[in-house]
């Protein structure tokens, strides 16, 4: 089969153009580049994909260097992994040497040499991603699918390359759940086999790897879908025992879509899913997951605020305390507990807060104030604190409201 025509509709020209300059460059140098994984995929299935992957016969980190110095690139090498990004304004593109792999026990980083570009296909994870177009001039466009990618691609069928495949590497239990459920397709039937018979090796799995197959997983339009066929595989309870998913699940995540810029989704869902865990199961699943300070943070506070939420229920409570409830919380566990309460007043009161008085600043700033005999230090700071929380409550509106209040306040004594 030969994709030239669908290469040429589907990639931008710019790009196209860059690719093709590459593989003369190769050309020269006597090696061959492919496209790979997931845009070969993605070209057969119709979906648009710029992410490009790009495999080399031969060294792609003095070739990336080469096209680096010949065009507009920043480089990015990686020697040891003969790997090298080529960052552009409007794209970046990889290019990787093609490389064999061995694993020597379950879980453990393999051992990289330089192979072939059937090598580095059956080093992949499933046959959809394992399947390269040539971009070599005598045969542009060419279709390589030594493990039968199409027809799986057809038939809607997720398969790995071989029984030993999630006993070398567990992460490929969350990535075959992604594909499944993002593209509606199912495991064949020995793969779910192998798949549920090695859920066990997830143990094996780095804190940071599996955090970044979750995380690819909330940069799925739905990634719901995901994370309850996870809960339902007993995956999420292998990463940590009390992760579960609770019913309302589907609904939050699609909340926060509608609250939340896509950057900021993961953090949020990682929130949603911790909603009923204990202080101490999310010690142990933060730990596991060797997550980093912002994450933990977030998280974290999510629950402490949880636990403060009968206080934010309070009909009574002025837009001024609940400035100074909630000051200290990162937003992102404010909005995990706006959509998560059942509690109408509580809710209200965290998107208030979100809204408008995080938002809240007084007119005059300390420069003013100084002019108006405030000195600097402790006292202006309480000036400043009162002016403000007068300012959230509505008591002042004016630039003259403010000074009349910070005079008023100068007058008083001191006690
Ligand atoms: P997506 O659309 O989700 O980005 P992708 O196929 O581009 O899909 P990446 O995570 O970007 O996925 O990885 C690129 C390619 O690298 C995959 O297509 C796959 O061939 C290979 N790959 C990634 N992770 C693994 C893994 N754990 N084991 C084997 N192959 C992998
Ligand atoms: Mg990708």
């Amino acid at each position: 089969m030969n994709l030239a025509r669908q290469i040429e509709r589907f990639l931008p020209g710019q790009l196209l153009e860059l690719v093709k300059d590459i593989s003369r460059l190769a050309a020269k140098r006597g090696e061959r580049v492919y496209l790979v994984g997931g845009v070969v995929r993605d070209l057969l299935l119709g979906c648009p994909n710029f992410d490009l992957d790009l495999v080399v016969e031969g060294d792609a980190v003095t070739l990336a260097q080469e096209v680096a110095t010949a065009g507009q690139a920043k480089l990015l090498a990686h020697h040891r992994f003969g790997t090298a990004k080529l960052r552009y304004e409007s794209f970046t593109l990889d290019l990787a040497t093609a490389r064999k792999e061995t694993y020597a026990r379950p879980g453990a980083l393999p051992l990289v040499t330089p192979g072939t570009l059937k090598d580095d296909l059956i080093r992949r994870d499933f046959s959809i991603n394992a399947m390269a177009i040539s971009l070599a001039a005598n045969d542009y466009g060419d279709l390589i699918d030594p493990y039968q990618g199409r027809s799986d691609l057809e038939r809607g069928l997720i398969r790995v390359l071989h029984p030993k495949s999630f006993r070398d590497d567990a992460t490929r239990i969350l990535r075959g759940v992604c594909y499944e459920q993002r593209f509606g397709f199912e495991f064949e039937a020995e793969t779910a086999r192998l798949l549920k018979r090695d859920i066990p090796t997830l143990d094996t799995i780095s804190g940071d790897r599996i955090r970044h197959e979750l995380e690819h997983i909330f940069e799925e339009d739905r990634p719901e879908l995901a994370i309850k066929r996870l809960a339902g595989l007993g995956v999420l309870q292998r990463i940590n025992p009390s992760l579960k998913v609770r019913g309302r699940i589907a609904e939050e995540f699609q909340k926060a879509r509608r609250l939340r810029k896509p950057g900021q989704l993961p953090s949020l869902y990682f929130c949603l899913l911790a909603y009923s865990l204990s202080e101490k199961d999310i010690g142990q699943l933060l730990t596991r997951l060797n997550a980093p300070s912002k994450l933990s943070r977030a998280v974290r506070d999510t629950l402490r605020l949880k636990a403060s939420l009968p206080l934010l229920g309070r009909v009574s409570l002025k837009p001024g305390h609940i400035y100074y409830l909630l000051r200290e919380y990162d937003p992102v566990a404010i909005q995990a507990n706006t959509i998560a309460t059942n509690s109408l007043t509580a809710r209200r009161h965290l998107q208030l807060f979100l809204t408008k008085l995080r938002h809240v600043r007084t007119v005059l700033n300390g420069e003013e104030l100084k002019k108006l005999g405030i000195s600097p230090g402790p006292q202006m700071g309480k000036v400043l604190q009162v002016l403000h929380r007068a300012k959230l409550d509505g008591e002042v509106r004016t630039r003259a409201d403010e000074k009349k209040l910070v005079l008023s306040l100068s007058l008083r004594p001191e006690r």
